[in-house]
């Protein structure tokens, strides 16, 4: 049974702690707000939902390539697609304890100074006026920190792929549909960081962005949602709390015709909340448009160039042709473009929740469920004792599944005691080489979710888990 209740997430991060999942930045240091380390445990779970993301999305499909794009961009690349206008939230300051909130959140936010005289909450404090606060982590490019070496660091990595289009184009011989995906570092200076990894101020996305015939885009937008959906289930994300949500016209961006977030019902949240694991965007033609003409704005239902005061374009596109030309349909046309938008780290966070399992009739209650596609370690060989010649049989063992898939050794400690260890981190498959053995060459299986222990013949071992772990 998945575990519930007020103190899960608490025991979750604890777990991700002590056994090295995820740890504090900088933490000798007194840690650093919103952001976040991957121990041992951790940076193999997220590696292998990484690769997991590749190789289903990019390997495996005929469509789609791949791309690894700088983190600091021209600050053009920022002021064209909006980022620099209105990537912002609206932020307050309490008077009394001196914290900034984003103005949205503040009902779930303590202020320390005035808990007596007002339950706690900031919302009734004293307040400034929310002001507004762009994300963008700021820097300079060079030895003059002026207003020309000012840069960015990239709040989404999905401007390097429309950046790239065209030398994507001409590289290779992608024709229309097709995808460009990219998995990389993103920042955000978020103003309350929290709920562990959920909201963090550096973090890790992975981006598709699918550029189609603009009479196609609709149809591509459903598909591109209802493959994501079915990429989260697959991977073991089963549980009612997962869904999707379709936005509401009144929520969608001035250029887009459909959005849906792929929602999580983290721990953290109250009951009936959901936070968002991945939004699929229907972009139209606004990015490309932008990179080519400069920046756009709605008006009256259309995008028209943002001007300023003079009537002049406020910020100049690339000018380079942006557009397309499809030799079988003889048209040129600029793509639209679905966009399948995920955080590896909020996706990591999902799936270490859904795994995370309490069975108080266990000897070691706690254990991670993890898919055997994302389980960190795939297998644990374990000689009962260490002596009596059994090290010398499971060594080999050990050593042959090392070939295929990470595992450990484990000699010390009481069998119990090591079976425990091995379903905190979530591996699938235990196997102990014991006094039988040597008798008639079997060993015990042990099954991480049933706990249950049969015995196959230990020459059988790699092929028992290429067969379980299908991989
Ligand atoms: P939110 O509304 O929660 O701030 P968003 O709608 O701004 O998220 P997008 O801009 O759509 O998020 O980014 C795509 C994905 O990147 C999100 O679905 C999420 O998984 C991830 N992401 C965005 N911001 C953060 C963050 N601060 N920390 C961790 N992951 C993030």
């Amino acid at each position: 049974m998945a575990a519930s209740g007020g103190n899960v997430m608490e025991r979750i991060v604890a777990l991700c702690k002590r056994r090295g999942f995820i740890f504090p930045s900088s933490e000798i240091y007194g840690g650093i707000n919103g952001f976040w380390d991957y121990g041992p445990l951790g940076v193999e779970l997220k590696r292998n939902l990484k690769d997991a993301w590749w190789k289903d999305m990019v390997h495996a499909r005929e469509d789609m390539v791949g791309l690894d794009c700088s983190i600091i961009m021209h600050p053009q690349v920022w002021k064209c697609s909006g980022h620099y206008d209105l990537f912002c939230d609206l932020m307050v300051d309490c008077r009394a304890c001196k914290a900034r909130f984003r103005a949205d959140q503040l009902k779930d936010m303590q202020c320390p100074m005035k808990p007596s005289k007002h339950p706690g909450e900031h919302d009734r404090c004293d307040l400034t006026e929310p002001r507004e606060f762009n994300l963008m982590f700021e820097s300079y490019a060079g030895a003059v920190k002026d207003e020309e070496n000012r840069v960015f660091l990239r709040p989404e990595t999905a401007q390097g792929i429309f950046v790239n289009f065209k030398n994507v184009c001409d590289s290779t011989r992608v024709r229309i549909p097709f995808g460009i995906a990219q998995i990389g570092k993103s920042f955000r200076n978020e103003i309350t960081p929290r709920n562990f990894t959920f909201r963090s101020r550096e973090f890790e996305q992975m981006e598709i962005e699918f550029f189609c015939h603009p009479g196609e885009s609709a149809r591509w937008y459903e598909y591109w949602r209802d493959v994501r959906l079915r990429w989260y289930t697959d991977l073991g994300l089963t549980s009612r709390k997962l869904r999707l949500r379709e936005h509401g016209k009144d929520e969608l961006s001035h250029y887009s015709c459909g959005t849906s977030d792929i929602e999580y019902a983290f721990p953290f949240l109250a009951e009936g909340d959901f936070g968002e694991l991945e939004g699929i965007a229907h972009r139209g033609d606004f990015d490309l448009r932008s990179h080519m003409e400069g920046k756009l704005v709605a008006r009256d239902g259309k995008l028209v160039p943002d001007l300023d005061e003079q009537g002049k374009p406020k910020y100049k596109g690339s000018g380079r042709d942006l557009t397309y030309y499809d030799d079988e349909r003889k048209e040129r046309f600029i793509p639209h473009v679905i966009e399948p938008s995920a955080g590896a780290d909020r996706g990591t966070l999902a799936f270490i929740c859904e795994a995370y399992t309490v069975d108080e009739s266990r000897p070691s209650p706690e254990l991670m469920r993890f898919h055997p596609r994302l389980a960190p370690i795939k297998a644990a060989v374990f000689p009962l004792v260490n002596k009596d010649g059994l090290p010398e049989i499971a060594e080999p063992i050990y050593r042959a599944i090392r070939q295929r898939w990470p595992a450990q050794y484990d000699a010390k400690a009481s069998i119990g005691k090591r079976y425990a260890r091995m379903d905190e981190a979530g591996t699938p498959y235990c196997f102990t080489i014991d006094g039988q053995t040597k008798e008639d060459g079997t060993v015990t299986v042990r099954d991480r979710d049933t706990g249950a222990q049969t015995r196959i013949d230990k020459t059988r071992v790699v092929e028992f888990l290429a067969e379980k772990l299908g991989l």
